[in-house]
Protein backbone atom coordinates (compact mmCIF):
# COMPACT_ATOMS: atom_id res chain seq x y z
CA UNK A 1 0.00 0.00 0.00
CA UNK A 2 1.33 3.43 -0.74
CA UNK A 3 2.85 5.59 2.36
CA UNK A 4 2.34 8.62 0.71
CA UNK A 5 -1.26 9.56 1.60
CA UNK A 6 -1.64 12.91 4.04
CA UNK A 7 1.58 13.61 4.77
CA UNK A 8 3.44 17.29 4.07
CA UNK A 9 5.89 17.31 1.42
CA UNK A 10 8.72 19.27 1.92
CA UNK A 11 9.77 21.65 -0.95
CA UNK A 12 10.76 19.12 -4.54
CA UNK A 13 9.69 16.24 -2.84
CA UNK A 14 6.91 14.58 -5.40
CA UNK A 15 4.06 11.65 -4.33
CA UNK A 16 3.32 9.02 -6.68
CA UNK A 17 6.28 9.08 -9.32
CA UNK A 18 6.76 6.42 -12.15
CA UNK A 19 10.59 4.93 -11.63
CA UNK A 20 10.66 2.46 -15.16
CA UNK A 21 11.89 5.57 -17.37
CA UNK A 22 14.81 5.92 -15.04
CA UNK A 23 16.47 3.17 -15.80
CA UNK A 24 17.74 1.54 -18.54
CA UNK A 25 15.67 -1.79 -18.47
CA UNK A 26 12.71 0.42 -18.31
CA UNK A 27 10.43 -1.71 -16.40
CA UNK A 28 8.82 -1.55 -12.75
CA UNK A 29 6.27 0.88 -10.81
CA UNK A 30 6.16 3.96 -9.20
CA UNK A 31 7.80 5.43 -6.04
CA UNK A 32 5.67 6.99 -3.23
CA UNK A 33 8.28 10.14 -2.74
CA UNK A 34 10.49 11.31 -5.78
CA UNK A 35 12.83 14.06 -4.72
CA UNK A 36 15.90 15.16 -7.19
CA UNK A 37 17.89 17.39 -4.90
CA UNK A 38 20.38 19.99 -6.69
CA UNK A 39 22.58 20.77 -3.46
CA UNK A 40 24.12 19.32 -0.65
CA UNK A 41 21.74 21.12 1.60
CA UNK A 42 19.27 20.05 -0.41
CA UNK A 43 19.92 16.57 -0.40
CA UNK A 44 20.32 16.43 3.73
CA UNK A 45 17.52 18.43 4.13
CA UNK A 46 15.62 15.57 2.37
CA UNK A 47 17.50 12.60 3.81
CA UNK A 48 16.38 14.05 7.48
CA UNK A 49 12.78 14.26 6.43
CA UNK A 50 12.56 10.93 5.32
CA UNK A 51 14.56 9.55 8.34
CA UNK A 52 11.72 11.89 10.57
CA UNK A 53 8.93 10.16 8.59
CA UNK A 54 10.46 6.81 8.92
CA UNK A 55 10.81 5.96 4.97
CA UNK A 56 13.25 4.13 3.79
CA UNK A 57 15.61 5.46 1.29
CA UNK A 58 16.49 4.30 -2.43
CA UNK A 59 19.44 6.19 -4.84
CA UNK A 60 18.38 6.01 -8.55
CA UNK A 61 21.85 7.10 -10.43
CA UNK A 62 21.79 6.49 -14.16
CA UNK A 63 19.33 3.13 -13.13
CA UNK A 64 22.26 1.14 -15.30
CA UNK A 65 22.29 -1.84 -12.85
CA UNK A 66 18.90 -1.23 -11.00
CA UNK A 67 15.42 -3.44 -11.51
CA UNK A 68 12.20 -1.57 -9.60
CA UNK A 69 9.72 -3.57 -8.53
CA UNK A 70 6.60 -3.78 -11.07
CA UNK A 71 4.24 -2.98 -7.07
CA UNK A 72 7.06 0.15 -7.17
CA UNK A 73 9.31 1.53 -4.26
CA UNK A 74 7.03 2.27 -0.92
CA UNK A 75 9.84 4.94 0.52
CA UNK A 76 11.55 8.01 -0.55
CA UNK A 77 13.52 7.60 -4.45
CA UNK A 78 16.30 9.90 -4.68
CA UNK A 79 17.91 11.10 -8.13
CA UNK A 80 20.85 13.70 -7.71
CA UNK A 81 20.46 17.06 -10.16
CA UNK A 82 21.92 20.32 -10.49
CA UNK A 83 24.96 21.17 -8.77
CA UNK A 84 25.48 16.96 -8.56
CA UNK A 85 26.21 16.82 -12.47
CA UNK A 86 29.82 19.07 -12.04
CA UNK A 87 33.20 18.30 -13.33
CA UNK A 88 35.66 20.48 -12.09
CA UNK A 89 39.65 19.74 -11.89
CA UNK A 90 42.36 21.42 -9.35
CA UNK A 91 45.88 20.24 -10.90
CA UNK A 92 45.86 16.07 -11.16
CA UNK A 93 42.44 15.89 -8.58
CA UNK A 94 39.65 15.84 -10.31
CA UNK A 95 36.04 16.13 -8.64
CA UNK A 96 32.78 14.67 -10.06
CA UNK A 97 29.00 15.29 -8.38
CA UNK A 98 27.58 12.23 -7.58
CA UNK A 99 25.42 12.63 -11.11
CA UNK A 100 27.96 12.98 -13.51
CA UNK A 101 27.82 10.42 -16.23
CA UNK A 102 31.20 8.07 -16.27
CA UNK A 103 31.21 8.25 -20.13
CA UNK A 104 31.51 12.28 -19.86
CA UNK A 105 33.91 12.15 -17.42
CA UNK A 106 36.39 9.91 -19.50
CA UNK A 107 35.70 12.23 -22.04
CA UNK A 108 36.43 15.34 -20.23
CA UNK A 109 39.65 14.18 -18.42
CA UNK A 110 40.90 12.96 -21.37
CA UNK A 111 40.66 16.13 -23.65
CA UNK A 112 42.33 17.60 -20.10
CA UNK A 113 45.06 15.32 -20.64
CA UNK A 114 44.57 13.38 -17.35
CA UNK A 115 44.16 9.38 -17.37
CA UNK A 116 43.03 6.99 -15.49
CA UNK A 117 39.32 7.59 -15.81
CA UNK A 118 39.12 5.60 -19.23
CA UNK A 119 37.84 2.21 -18.10
CA UNK A 120 34.16 4.29 -17.66
CA UNK A 121 34.18 5.27 -21.50
CA UNK A 122 31.86 2.36 -21.79
CA UNK A 123 29.52 2.23 -18.20
CA UNK A 124 26.55 4.15 -18.43
CA UNK A 125 26.54 5.26 -14.94
CA UNK A 126 27.31 7.62 -12.66
CA UNK A 127 30.08 8.40 -10.53
CA UNK A 128 27.41 7.85 -7.05
CA UNK A 129 26.60 4.43 -8.80
CA UNK A 130 29.93 3.15 -9.76
CA UNK A 131 31.25 4.13 -6.01
CA UNK A 132 28.34 2.23 -4.34
CA UNK A 133 28.92 -0.56 -6.99
CA UNK A 134 32.84 -0.53 -7.31
CA UNK A 135 31.40 -0.64 -11.03
CA UNK A 136 34.67 -1.29 -13.59
CA UNK A 137 36.51 -2.49 -16.90
CA UNK A 138 39.05 -4.04 -18.31
CA UNK A 139 40.60 -5.07 -15.25
CA UNK A 140 41.15 -1.74 -14.35
CA UNK A 141 40.63 -0.88 -9.97
CA UNK A 142 38.45 2.15 -9.50
CA UNK A 143 39.85 2.15 -5.77
CA UNK A 144 43.73 2.75 -7.38
CA UNK A 145 42.18 5.98 -8.75
CA UNK A 146 39.58 7.26 -6.20
CA UNK A 147 41.39 10.45 -3.51
CA UNK A 148 37.93 10.50 -1.39
CA UNK A 149 34.43 10.19 -1.59
CA UNK A 150 31.93 12.69 -0.01
CA UNK A 151 29.00 11.07 1.55
CA UNK A 152 25.41 12.04 2.70
CA UNK A 153 23.14 10.82 5.06
CA UNK A 154 20.24 12.18 7.11
CA UNK A 155 23.61 13.37 9.83
CA UNK A 156 24.98 15.33 7.65
CA UNK A 157 28.45 15.30 4.96
CA UNK A 158 31.42 12.81 5.73
CA UNK A 159 34.68 12.40 3.65
CA UNK A 160 36.06 9.08 3.45
CA UNK A 161 38.93 7.00 1.69
CA UNK A 162 38.23 4.59 -0.73
CA UNK A 163 40.01 1.92 2.25
CA UNK A 164 37.05 2.70 4.25
CA UNK A 165 34.88 1.35 1.51
CA UNK A 166 35.54 -2.49 1.61
CA UNK A 167 35.32 -2.42 -2.00
CA UNK A 168 34.66 -6.26 -3.29
CA UNK A 169 34.09 -7.32 -6.86
CA UNK A 170 31.15 -5.20 -7.65
CA UNK A 171 30.15 -4.06 -4.01
CA UNK A 172 31.10 -1.69 -0.88
CA UNK A 173 29.79 -1.10 2.06
CA UNK A 174 27.68 1.92 1.45
CA UNK A 175 24.40 1.89 2.30
CA UNK A 176 21.11 2.00 1.25
CA UNK A 177 20.61 5.42 2.96
CA UNK A 178 23.93 6.61 2.35
CA UNK A 179 24.84 9.20 -1.12
CA UNK A 180 27.69 9.44 -3.16
CA UNK A 181 27.44 12.93 -3.54
CA UNK A 182 30.96 13.53 -4.74
CA UNK A 183 34.25 11.60 -5.68
CA UNK A 184 37.43 12.97 -6.25
CA UNK A 185 39.91 11.40 -8.20
CA UNK A 186 43.91 11.61 -8.89
CA UNK A 187 44.77 10.76 -12.07
CA UNK A 188 48.27 10.83 -14.08
CA UNK A 189 48.75 13.06 -17.11
CA UNK A 190 49.01 11.79 -20.69
CA UNK A 191 48.45 12.77 -23.63
CA UNK A 192 45.08 13.83 -24.73
CA UNK A 193 46.12 11.60 -28.18
CA UNK A 194 47.18 8.32 -26.52
CA UNK A 195 43.97 9.13 -24.23
CA UNK A 196 41.87 8.78 -26.99
CA UNK A 197 43.36 6.58 -28.49
CA UNK A 198 42.50 4.10 -25.78
CA UNK A 199 39.17 5.14 -25.50
CA UNK A 200 38.28 4.47 -29.33
CA UNK A 201 40.15 0.71 -28.57
CA UNK A 202 37.37 0.06 -25.69
CA UNK A 203 34.64 1.63 -27.74
CA UNK A 204 35.50 -0.61 -30.73
CA UNK A 205 35.86 -3.60 -28.34
CA UNK A 206 32.70 -2.95 -26.76
CA UNK A 207 30.71 -2.72 -30.00
CA UNK A 208 32.14 -6.06 -31.05
CA UNK A 209 31.45 -8.19 -28.15
CA UNK A 210 27.92 -6.46 -26.39
CA UNK A 211 24.34 -5.16 -27.88
CA UNK A 212 24.01 -1.90 -28.51
CA UNK A 213 20.81 0.44 -28.59
CA UNK A 214 18.33 -2.16 -25.88
CA UNK A 215 16.81 -1.58 -23.19
CA UNK A 216 19.23 -3.63 -20.24
CA UNK A 217 20.96 -3.12 -16.91
CA UNK A 218 24.05 -4.38 -18.55
CA UNK A 219 25.61 -7.76 -16.78
CA UNK A 220 23.28 -9.51 -15.41
CA UNK A 221 25.11 -12.47 -12.99
CA UNK A 222 27.72 -11.87 -11.26
CA UNK A 223 31.03 -13.74 -13.38
CA UNK A 224 31.41 -16.87 -10.65
CA UNK A 225 34.52 -17.77 -8.49
CA UNK A 226 33.00 -21.04 -8.01
CA UNK A 227 35.83 -23.70 -9.79
CA UNK A 228 33.10 -25.51 -10.84
CA UNK A 229 32.68 -23.08 -13.65
CA UNK A 230 36.36 -23.57 -14.55
CA UNK A 231 37.47 -19.92 -15.44
CA UNK A 232 34.10 -19.40 -17.16
CA UNK A 233 32.29 -15.93 -17.09
CA UNK A 234 28.63 -15.92 -16.08
CA UNK A 235 27.68 -15.14 -19.88
CA UNK A 236 29.76 -17.90 -21.31
CA UNK A 237 27.83 -20.23 -18.94
CA UNK A 238 24.52 -19.11 -19.88
CA UNK A 239 25.47 -19.16 -23.54
CA UNK A 240 26.41 -22.99 -22.75
CA UNK A 241 23.38 -23.45 -21.37
CA UNK A 242 21.34 -22.61 -24.16
CA UNK A 243 20.28 -19.17 -22.73
CA UNK A 244 21.13 -16.92 -25.88
CA UNK A 245 17.73 -15.78 -26.89
CA UNK A 246 15.94 -17.46 -23.88
CA UNK A 247 12.58 -15.50 -24.35
CA UNK A 248 9.78 -15.43 -21.32
CA UNK A 249 7.16 -12.56 -21.99
CA UNK A 250 8.65 -8.98 -22.82
CA UNK A 251 12.43 -10.28 -21.59
CA UNK A 252 14.78 -12.44 -23.66
CA UNK A 253 18.42 -13.37 -23.05
CA UNK A 254 20.22 -10.87 -25.41
CA UNK A 255 21.31 -12.96 -29.07
CA UNK A 256 24.70 -11.32 -28.93
CA UNK A 257 25.88 -11.40 -25.26
CA UNK A 258 24.09 -14.28 -23.12
CA UNK A 259 24.45 -12.11 -20.03
CA UNK A 260 22.53 -8.91 -20.66
CA UNK A 261 18.60 -9.30 -20.14
CA UNK A 262 16.59 -7.34 -22.91
CA UNK A 263 13.00 -5.38 -22.45
CA UNK A 264 11.80 -6.37 -26.13
CA UNK A 265 9.45 -3.66 -25.31
CA UNK A 266 6.61 -4.83 -23.26
CA UNK A 267 8.43 -6.33 -20.43
CA UNK A 268 7.56 -6.05 -16.75
CA UNK A 269 10.16 -6.97 -13.39
CA UNK A 270 8.70 -10.21 -12.97
CA UNK A 271 9.47 -11.03 -16.62
CA UNK A 272 12.67 -9.98 -16.03
CA UNK A 273 13.06 -12.13 -12.59
CA UNK A 274 11.25 -15.51 -15.03
CA UNK A 275 13.85 -14.98 -17.82
CA UNK A 276 16.76 -14.80 -14.91
CA UNK A 277 15.81 -17.68 -12.70
CA UNK A 278 14.81 -20.16 -16.22
CA UNK A 279 18.92 -19.37 -16.84
CA UNK A 280 20.33 -19.79 -13.68
CA UNK A 281 18.33 -22.92 -13.34
CA UNK A 282 19.61 -24.03 -16.56
CA UNK A 283 23.21 -23.28 -15.42
CA UNK A 284 22.66 -24.68 -11.90
CA UNK A 285 21.42 -27.96 -13.77
CA UNK A 286 23.90 -28.31 -16.60
CA UNK A 287 27.66 -26.99 -14.60
CA UNK A 288 26.24 -27.25 -10.72
CA UNK A 289 27.10 -23.63 -10.55
CA UNK A 290 24.83 -20.81 -8.48
CA UNK A 291 24.88 -17.41 -10.32
CA UNK A 292 24.30 -15.05 -7.97
CA UNK A 293 22.95 -11.40 -9.79
CA UNK A 294 24.57 -8.69 -10.24
CA UNK A 295 21.36 -6.28 -10.69
CA UNK A 296 20.32 -4.44 -7.45
CA UNK A 297 16.82 -3.65 -6.39
CA UNK A 298 14.31 -0.97 -5.81
CA UNK A 299 11.28 -2.47 -4.03
CA UNK A 300 10.00 -5.61 -3.16
CA UNK A 301 11.14 -7.80 -5.60
CA UNK A 302 10.17 -11.72 -5.23
CA UNK A 303 12.82 -13.44 -6.39
CA UNK A 304 13.47 -17.55 -5.91
CA UNK A 305 14.63 -18.74 -2.57
CA UNK A 306 18.26 -19.17 -1.70
CA UNK A 307 19.05 -15.88 -4.18
CA UNK A 308 21.10 -13.42 -2.57
CA UNK A 309 20.13 -9.66 -4.29
CA UNK A 310 21.94 -6.21 -2.93
CA UNK A 311 20.09 -3.05 -2.37
C1 LIG B 1 25.15 -1.53 -21.43
C2 LIG B 1 25.70 -1.60 -20.02
C3 LIG B 1 27.06 -1.86 -19.85
C4 LIG B 1 27.59 -1.93 -18.55
N1 LIG B 1 28.93 -2.18 -18.40
C5 LIG B 1 29.46 -2.23 -17.16
C6 LIG B 1 30.87 -2.47 -16.97
O1 LIG B 1 31.63 -2.61 -17.91
N2 LIG B 1 31.34 -2.52 -15.71
C7 LIG B 1 30.53 -2.35 -14.61
O2 LIG B 1 31.02 -2.40 -13.49
N3 LIG B 1 29.19 -2.12 -14.77
C8 LIG B 1 28.65 -2.06 -16.00
N4 LIG B 1 27.30 -1.83 -16.16
C9 LIG B 1 26.43 -1.73 -14.96
C10 LIG B 1 26.24 -0.30 -14.43
O3 LIG B 1 26.44 0.66 -15.43
C11 LIG B 1 27.17 -0.03 -13.24
O4 LIG B 1 26.89 -0.90 -12.17
C12 LIG B 1 27.04 1.43 -12.73
O5 LIG B 1 28.02 1.67 -11.77
C13 LIG B 1 25.68 1.71 -12.10
O6 LIG B 1 25.62 3.11 -11.90
P1 LIG B 1 24.22 3.86 -11.91
O7 LIG B 1 24.49 5.29 -11.66
O8 LIG B 1 23.45 3.53 -13.14
O9 LIG B 1 23.55 3.22 -10.65
P2 LIG B 1 22.05 2.60 -10.51
O10 LIG B 1 21.88 1.48 -11.48
O11 LIG B 1 21.09 3.73 -10.61
O12 LIG B 1 22.12 2.04 -9.07
C14 LIG B 1 22.94 0.93 -8.74
C15 LIG B 1 23.09 0.86 -7.21
O13 LIG B 1 23.82 2.00 -6.77
C16 LIG B 1 23.03 2.78 -5.87
N5 LIG B 1 23.34 4.19 -6.16
C17 LIG B 1 23.18 4.86 -7.32
N6 LIG B 1 23.62 6.13 -7.19
C18 LIG B 1 24.06 6.26 -5.91
C19 LIG B 1 24.63 7.33 -5.17
N7 LIG B 1 24.84 8.55 -5.68
N8 LIG B 1 24.96 7.10 -3.86
C20 LIG B 1 24.75 5.88 -3.29
N9 LIG B 1 24.22 4.83 -3.96
C21 LIG B 1 23.88 5.02 -5.26
C22 LIG B 1 21.59 2.41 -6.17
O14 LIG B 1 20.74 2.63 -5.08
C23 LIG B 1 21.74 0.92 -6.49
O15 LIG B 1 21.85 0.17 -5.31
C24 LIG B 1 26.75 -1.76 -17.44
C25 LIG B 1 25.38 -1.47 -17.62
C26 LIG B 1 24.86 -1.40 -18.91
C27 LIG B 1 23.41 -1.08 -19.08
Amino acid sequence: MSSSGNRHLPAGVEANRPLARFTTVRTGGTADFLAQPGTTADLVEVLGWAKAEGLVVGLIGSGSNLLVADDGFRGLAIKLDGDFSMIERDGEVVSLGGAVRLPSAAAKTAAWGLAGLEFGVNIPGTAGGAVRMNANAYGGKLADVIDSVELCDADGIHRVGPEDLDFAYRSSNIGPDQVVSRVDFRLSPDSPEAIRERLAEMRAWRRETQPSGIKTFGSTFKNPEDPKAGERSAGQLLDEAGCRGLRIGGARFSEVHANFVENMGEATTADVIAVMSAGRERVAEEFGVALEPEVQVLGEVVWPEGWEVGR
